[in-house]
């Protein structure tokens, strides 16, 4: 296991307060930056000593990362030494370590219903394949008197995540007891949790806002770093500018009510053992985010107020092509809307895109309140959403009276 950890390196000396550590902003950086943050703040960084490089970008590829790709990789990970070169010559103030965790595996609520909760495999080695490009010609590292360090963390498993942390840092932070260790890593545990837990509750609320106003919504269906806009190319911002709210398939909310509502008949009838079972789309469920992105097709495929799901993949994504298929098929056969972006890379084709954004707002115009009214007639009316159910029966009531089926 030794292998995989950091090499001690030069070893700074100085207490963390002094120190400027440098951080990608790249592919699981984006679901967890919160707990790195909170991480480095419990250990005792100074202020202003935590930096993200800045979103992805042609420029910033360009300017830092050309030349120094080593294997043929999907789009994301390519994008990523940019990334490593923005901090280890792109900065006014240099910084001291350049910290990219191969993370190998995510928590996740679904975590006790699927059979993993792993990165994707070419996340967990991306940061060993990046490295290499900045150390073929001389070692660009120790050149700049940066120290790089790297390690394996399981943060799907906490116990052993602080442990692996430990190890880690033992060569950076002098003096690092166990106790500092497993205090810190509670903490960005927490804070992790904390800002999950405001972003589904946001969600709850722009479903609510939907069932108040009649209003139907769209769901994002991608991985976290499809919010980088050099690699989402903001398309969901683009969607939201039709005037529909966008909710993001990482976020939805999970409490029990909605769960209740919108699974408890297939757990009466024995075809779920649980809201969060996937095993009836997706057996092989071993991915974290692939996972969640299943989980959240079936969550959409029964929300009323969902009208249609835009999936969003990057060239080249090995994890996403098996998934193509069952994820519009759970959409589509509840009569939700869906529309695909895959192969998303450096070209933003704005005109392209602009035509079939507006082609998904025709249809959500002329489809969106019929799904709507399908879809909720399937529910029970019985719903422990009472507010949002009442609300919308309404809407539903007024919409019927006006409008022919399609
Ligand atoms: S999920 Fe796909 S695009 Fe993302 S890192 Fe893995 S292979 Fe690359």
């Amino acid at each position: 296991m030794e292998k995989w950890f950091a090499k001690p390196g030069s070893g700074h000396q100085e207490p963390l307060s002094k120190l400027r550590i440098g951080i990608p902003r790249v592919l699981n950086i984006w679901s967890t930056h919160q707990f790195w943050i909170e991480l480095f703040t419990a250990l005792g960084i100074g202020k202003g000593g935590l930096v993200f490089s800045s979103e992805t970008s042609e420029q910033q590829y360009r300017d830092f990362g050309q030349g120094r790709g080593t294997v043929d990789c999907c789009y994301p990970v390519k994008c990523m030494a940019g990334h490593y070169g923005e901090l280890l010559y792109g900065q006014k103030r240099k910084i001291d370590i350049l910290f990219s965790p191969m993370i190998y595996s995510l928590p996740s609520f679904l975590q006790g219903y699927v059979k993993d909760s792993l990165a994707c495999p070419r996340v967990m080695s991306a940061p060993e394949n990046i490295k290499a490009g900045f150390l073929r010609e001389q070692d660009l590292f120790a050149e700049l008197g940066i120290q790089y360090v790297a390690p394996m963390v399981s943060l799907g498993e906490p116990q052993l995540a602080a442990k692996q942390l430990f190890e880690a840092f033992a060569s950076v932070i002098p003096g690092l007891t166990r106790h500092q260790i497993n205090h810190s890593v509670d903490r960005a545990y927490a804070a992790l949790a904390n800002f999950d837990h405001q972003l589904r509750s946001k969600s709850r609320e722009i479903l609510a806002e939907c069932a108040a106003s009649g209003t139907p919504c769209l769901l994002v269906l991608g991985r976290a770093y499809h919010m980088d806009p050099g690699i989402g190319h903001e398309i969901e911002t683009e969607l939201q500018a039709q005037g529909y709210p966008v909710l993001w398939g990482q976020y939805l909310p999970t409490d029990e009510d909605i769960l209740d509502w919108l699974f408890g008949a297939e757990i009466a009838d024995g075809i779920i053992g649980s809201p969060l079972d996937i095993s009836d789309v997706w057996r092989s469920s071993y991915s974290a985010n692939t996972n969640e992105i299943l989980w959240a097709a079936k969550f959409a495929a029964r929300m009323p107020w969902i009208a249609c799901v835009v999936r969003l993949s990057s060239y080249e994504c090995g994890m996403d092509q098996p998934t193509y298929t069952p994820v519009q098929a759970v959409t589509e056969c509840s009569g939700t809307l869906f529309f695909s972006f895959q192969d998303l890379d450096s070209t933003k084709p704005a005109g392209s895109v602009k035509i079939r954004v507006e082609t998904i707002a025709y249809y959500l115009e002329r489809y969106a309140k019929q799904i709507v009214q399908r879809k909720m007639a399937r529910l029970s009316p019985q719903s422990p959403m009472p507010c949002l159910v009442n609300e919308l029966t309404q809407v539903v009531a007024a919409s019927a009276a006006t409008e022919p089926n399609c």
